[in-house]
């Protein structure tokens, strides 16, 4: 099956013996009649497993080109998931231009319970090397990053983790499976927050994990029964529904992005414009190779330079609304030295080019020409 059909079909067969209903009933249910005890069909308690949870860990698995798929209340609980596969002592080694609430997971609960973390730049792959050693056990790669849409090539960290038996997990929330996957590219874990592109219409948080191993798959699976954060049916089936539509967002998202990024990055009021699409984008080559276009996500300084300038500009947008989170129908900007990175230090923030006129868009699937005129009379 080509992807596109996938996001439809993938994974769902038989999925209403009852009355072969086309989408997955919504089982609002805790629990299932057993004829004797331990005799049922599958599912005993929704914690454990669900039905509507089911076809949608499918779903989620056969896009992704893995074998088994897991659902979790939100994004963070898929990685707090991958994270509890560690032990005190375990070193993890992540890219440092990461997503604030994974920051937040590693360094302010894990980090307490005895495992070290690495936060490196991750542009040279090669430079990961210096960091392993017997201890390491996870490598934490977001790809492009947040907010400074940096490109790591997923294949060529996949050669150093596998090399010296180290599982390597990807966070693949903002290119989704429509634009790479990295399983096929080496990875051991695909990671999603489910909030963003496929749930796709920013009303349900959720997390999944996809990964192709047996063992791990049934580690990951334990780990998810025995923590419980798991994701209602009526949150599955929005995201199942999102799913079928993901290619042709994705679609739009792409060519939207595309057309806003070189129209700001001719813009006299703009300074410079990050979007992995450019040619002159450090590591264009590596995005031209590992996906298959470039996004939505722009983000972009002004010449203005100063905290008020892009405050003012984010407070003008009438078609692009000021909120946190991305990958919505709906175009959003995000100003993120004082939302998602204002809990970083200032210095520390402008070391990986989170400056005070950083703006961040999720560029939706509205009229193009709408979004181009919004901006521009925000930028005047
Ligand atoms: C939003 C996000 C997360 C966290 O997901 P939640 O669903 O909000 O818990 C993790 N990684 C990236 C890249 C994200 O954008």
């Amino acid at each position: 099956m080509k992807f596109n059909t996938k996001t439809i079909h993938g994974g769902q067969h038989n999925i209403d013996p009852a009355y072969n209903s086309v989408m997955p009933p919504i089982y609002q249910t805790t629990t299932y009649k057993q004829s004797t005890p331990g005799g049922h069909n599958g599912f005993e308690y929704s914690r454990s497993g669900n039905p509507t949870r089911d076809a949608l860990e499918k779903s989620i698995a056969s896009i992704e080109s893995g074998h088994y798929g897991l659902a979790f209340g939100s994004g963070l609980a898929a990685i707090d998931a991958v994270l509890k596969l560690l032990k005190p002592g375990d070193e993890v080694i992540s890219t440092n231009d990461l997503y604030g609430g994974s920051y937040r997971l590693f360094t302010r609960i894990f980090q307490d319970f005895g495992v070290k973390f690495h936060f490196i730049g991750m542009e040279n792959a090669d430079h990961i090397e210096n960091f392993v050693n017997e201890n390491t056990k996870l490598v934490w790669v977001e790809t492009p990053t947040n907010p400074m849409m940096n490109i790591i090539d997923i294949e060529a960290v996949a050669n150093i983790t596998n090399k010296h038996n180290i599982l390597l997990a990807v966070d693949n929330t903002f290119a989704t499976a429509y634009l790479q996957r990295p399983l096929e590219l080496g990875a051991d874990i695909v990671m999603h927050s489910a909030t963003k592109y496929l749930g796709g219409h920013s009303d349900v948080v959720m997390g999944s994990l996809v990964v192709n191993d047996k063992d791990l798959s049934e580690r990951l699976y334990f780990i998810q029964n025995a923590s419980g954060a798991v994701p209602g049916p009526q949150d599955c089936f929005l995201v199942l529904r999102g799913i079928k539509t993901l290619h042709v967002r994705m679609q739009r998202h792409c060519e939207n992005g595309k057309a806003v990024a070189y129209a700001l990055k001719i813009h006299p009021n703009v300074s410079k414009v990050y979007w992995p699409g450019f040619e002159d984008h450090p590591n264009h080559g590596i995005a031209k190779r590992q996906m298959s276009d470039f996004g939505g996500m722009v983000s972009f300084t002004t010449k203005a330079g100063t905290l008020v300038s892009a405050v003012k500009l984010v407070e003008k947008l009438k078609v692009f609304t000021l909120a946190e989170s991305l990958g919505g129908v709906e175009s959003l900007a995000g100003h993120p030295a004082s939302m998602t990175h204002a809990s970083i230090p200032k210095k520390d923030r402008e070391k990986i080019g989170v400056v005070d006129s950083l703006i961040r868009l999720s560029v939706g699937i509205e009229d193009v020409e709408d979004l181009l005129a919004d901006l521009d009379q925000a930028l005047a």
